[in-house]
């Protein structure tokens, strides 16, 4: 039981937690939220110190630096800024911000939403389709069809599945850490090296510039930095595909294109992929094909003519919809093999850095924000210990991100398969049931439940 109650003697207010037996003063509304959050999840509120006849709560958290404001970077600075710790964002961009594309997200992602206290915010800005389905991208016949349900519908796990447009994603994780003030976002900031001595972290800028913290989380991409460094695995693997991108509006799609669907052609080195973004306003497309021409990066042009040729076989639908696009943003494909160790001491990878993986299981992202759970939850266990808490944060971890990392994989054969192969998919898929697909995947979707992860008992 807590009971907030406001007396003369705090700054901001003063809370009675029976558990301390008295009186709590917070300089800093951030300071009361943390104990208060500590207090629900059963811990103890160890930053409580004794000043006269009043406890005060001291900000105690350890310096943290993040390189790399994406999904992943800010999300685990929302995370570990909830406890109190102060919080360095690194990002080498001039402002903070993601590429115009959607993302999907699983439900296992619904439930760390629910664990960082997200999904009001997120359920404002996300589209709740009604089913997954693929169809053949020559024939156009339906293969299969995973029912959701109505906007919101669960699914068996009892977290939705939902489609987000990137740039509202992000936007909710930098209003979530802009509220907390121990968190400082730092643009144009560019990572250059590191190193690390007994008790600190010192990041090097690259234009010289020098930023010191207890710990570091490289959320810093595909082409990690810092993974360089403790991994050392050299580049990315090229997979020899290319993702095309464009969002259109809700009213550039012709009635008969429109779909409420996450809906994937799949066919010979070829798929499309589409699905209604931002509570349905705007409408995502994805075309992906193998193509050995390519611009290293996320966020270079596409060439149209290209397109054309590879999806010539398309069925008319796929063929009406892809014309509706004059201009289309590439990304070139990577991930790289799994590994079972990307921590050193008091530096960790999380996200891209550290497990990136092709877009075929449409799990990046949430990866990267289970991780942010993750080592949130190893942090509070190990308490000051960054070392170890690190180390329990990889061991959590490199397995489930190993398995979608090489999943997906997979899942790119079954989508662009051929001859047989793709007659046989079409067939077992056409004979399963609706609830197949799910079953398949409930290792990912049923996802991870943080608060069992390091219980004490
Ligand atoms: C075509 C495609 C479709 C996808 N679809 C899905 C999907 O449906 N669902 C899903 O969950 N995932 C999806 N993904 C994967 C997802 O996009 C990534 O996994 C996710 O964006 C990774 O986030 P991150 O924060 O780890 O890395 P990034 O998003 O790459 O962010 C890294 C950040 O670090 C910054 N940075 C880099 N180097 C430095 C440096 N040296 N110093 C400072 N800052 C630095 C960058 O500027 C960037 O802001 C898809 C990916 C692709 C390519």
């Amino acid at each position: 039981m807590i009971c907030i109650s406001v007396d003369g003697r705090a700054q901001v207010g003063s809370v009675l937690f029976e558990s301390f037996g008295q009186v709590v003063a917070f300089r800093h509304r951030s300071h009361f939220l943390v104990a208060f959050r500590r207090c629900i999840d059963g811990r103890t509120a160890h930053n409580v110190t004794r000043t006269g006849n009043t406890r005060e709560y001291m900000d105690q958290g350890l310096h943290i630096l993040v390189a790399g404001g994406g999904i992943g970077g800010l999300a685990v600075a929302y995370a570990l800024g909830r406890d109190g710790h102060d919080v360095t964002v690194i990002e080498q961009a001039s402002e903070f911000g993601e590429i115009g594309a959607g993302i999907q997200l699983g439900p296992n992602v619904f439930r760390m939403f629910s664990y960082l206290d997200l999904t009001e915010a997120i359920n404002e800005v996300a589209f709740f389709p009604s089913a997954l389905c693929m169809n053949d991208v020559c024939t156009g016949e339906r293969v299969v069809r995973m029912p959701l349900g109505d906007e919101g519908a669960r699914t068996p796990n009892g977290y939705p599945y939902g489609v987000i447009y990137r740039v509202d994603l992000h936007q909710v994780l930098l209003s979530a850490c802009r509220a907390l003030p121990n968190i400082r976002l730092r643009t144009s900031a560019r990572l250059a090296h590191f190193e690390q001595s007994a008790g600190s972290v010192q990041v090097h800028l690259a234009d010289g510039r020098r930023v010191d913290g207890e710990a570091l989380v490289a959320a810093d991409g595909l082409w990690s930095k810092v993974r360089e460094a403790i991994v050392g695995d050299g580049k990315p693997r090229v997979s020899g595909h290319v993702a095309y991108r464009a969002v259109l509006k809700r009213e550039d799609v012709p009635s008969h294109l429109w779909s409420d669907e996450v809906r994937l052609w799949g066919g010979e080195k070829t798929h499309l992929v589409h699905y209604p973004l931002r509570r349905g306003e705007l409408f995502n497309l994805v075309a992906v094909f193998h193509s050995s021409k390519y611009d290293e990066g996320w966020d270079t042009f596409g060439d149209a003519s290209e397109l054309r040729e590879r999806f010539a076989r398309a069925c008319p639908q796929v063929q009406e919809l892809l014309a509706r696009i004059e201009m289309w943003k590439m990304w070139v494909l990577c991930d790289r093999d799994p590994v079972m160790n990307w921590t050193d001491r008091r530096v960790t990878l999380l996200g891209d850095a550290a497990h990136p993986m092709l877009q075929y299981l449409a799990q990046g992202a949430g990866q990267a924000i289970e991780d942010a759970v993750v080592l949130r939850e190893a942090l509070c266990h190990a308490s000051r210990d960054v070392a170890l808490a690190f180390q329990l944060y990889q061991q959590t971890r490199y397995l489930r991100t190993a398995r979608a990392q090489l999943t997906a994989r997979f899942y790119g054969d079954i989508y662009h398969a051929s001859g047989v192969t793709r007659e046989l998919r079409n067939r077992l898929f056409q004979s399963g049931t609706e609830s197949a697909g799910f079953v398949g995947l409930q290792w990912m979707y049923d996802g991870i439940n943080p608060k069992q992860l390091f219980r004490r008992d």
